[in-house]
């Protein structure tokens, strides 16, 4: 037990407006929608979580605003903050689903341990394996010649790894993006291809096999997240390794996916596992199955970034780094006090304890389209 209990929760609404549209095979995305935790304790320490949602791929902003507020609150307020497992099993026992309310509620809560014990998120997880790590921008912008001026500018801030998002303006655009890239860049680039579900089942394969001939490091989400055997059959067929991102969310569709052998790597974010903790537990049967993991995130500001860089700093093995490029370079500003750490395209783990970031108030404000809940 620890000296401190929880003494005040708020829950704010907001919405950060993005540079561009981003485009998917799933529908596009033109801000930052999120709900935003402040838990306080009676000893005056406020710990911070968000949760992202993404209405076609998880939930929304509306329902996890009542998540925390309606459904989590009354079980927490008086408890003893350190007490994460406890509080997180009692989430599943409240209500179901709703995977970014919970991650948002263990981010506070990791965040206020922390600063009660000195020591940083990733540490209270297991310990800091790496210091930073290599950061992939997602090419989404049904504009293409902007995004290759975006490209330009990135390629000379150090960034060499870019997602493009196909499927969602044919097969022929695709196949000329990344020609266009691959002439551009060379073999320096590192060139991965992102669906989110874009393709039919039934003509995949054909079609991955013609982005294959761009030597992609991998092909994520072609199909459909319920369509997970048709997924096993791709990995079997292509040789480019296939990720799963929307088809594997918690450590119980992991078990799964592994069985099925579902693909060559699974897309690890806390906003699908329901916060860092359970998002280690499907890396960790990853492992044991011989599949790769990957920092992957939604649309997020530098605070859930810091969570996932802290994830994915005490992950054992990363051999293909992470996507925390949202708070730098999507959307038009940020909550925090200080920019979310990214240097010669490589997300910095932050330092401090807990989070190891803070949250401004004026920014929170600025940018909310609902009242705060309290
Ligand atoms: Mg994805």
């Amino acid at each position: 037990m620890s000296d401190h209990k929880i003494e005040k929760i708020r829950v704010h609404r907001i919405c950060i407006p993005a540079r561009a549209i981003h485009s998917h095979g799933s529908g596009d995305v033109a801000g930052i929608n999120v709900a935003i935790v402040e838990i306080t304790t009676d000893s005056g320490i406020t710990g911070w979580g968000e949760a992202s949602p993404w209405p076609v791929f998880t939930g929304t902003s509306e329902g996890c605003a009542a998540a925390l507020h309606v459904h989590l609150r009354p079980h927490l307020i008086g408890q003893d903050p350190v007490q994460v497992e406890k509080h997180m099993s009692m989430t599943d026992k409240v209500i179901v689903g709703h995977p970014e309310a919970k991650a948002a509620l263990e981010m506070a809560l990791l965040d206020i341990t922390g600063q009660i014990c000195g020591l940083s998120v990733c540490e209270l997880v297991g310990g800091k394996m790496r210091d930073d790590m290599g950061m992939s921008f997602s090419i989404a912008n049904p504009d293409f010649e902007a995004d290759l001026n975006d490209i330009a500018a990135m390629w000379e801030d150090g960034v060499r790894i870019f997602k493009f998002k196909t499927g969602f303006a044919g097969h022929k655009f695709d196949l000329m993006r990344l020609e266009k890239m691959r002439e551009i860049y060379g073999d320096k680039a590192d060139i991965r291809i992102d669906y989110n579900q874009g393709l039919l089942a039934y003509d995949a394969v054909r079609c991955i096999r013609d982005l294959e001939a761009f030597r992609p490091t991998f092909v994520e989400q072609p199909v459909k997240m319920h369509e997970r055997e048709a997924l096993a059959h791709i990995t079997q067929v292509i040789d480019t390794p296939i990720m799963a991102d929307e088809s594997v969310f918690d450590p119980k569709g992991a078990l799964y996916g592994a069985n099925i052998r579902i693909a060559d790597i699974f897309s690890l974010k806390i906003m699908k596992s329901g916060g860092i903790r359970r998002a280690l537990e499907v890396a960790a049967i990853a492992r044991a199955a011989g599949i790769e993991v990957y920092g992957g995130c939604m649309f997020e500001t530098g605070l859930a970034h810091a969570a996932g860089a802290h994830l994915m700093a005490a992950v054992p093995d990363l051999v293909l780094q992470c996507e925390f490029y949202m708070a730098t370079y999507y959307a038009q500003d940020d909550i925090l006090t200080d920019a979310f750490p990214v240097r010669n395209g490589r997300v910095i783990v932050p330092h401090g304890p807990g989070l190891g970031v803070k949250v401004d108030p004026d920014k929170l404000a600025r940018y909310a389209v609902a009242e705060p809940l309290s």
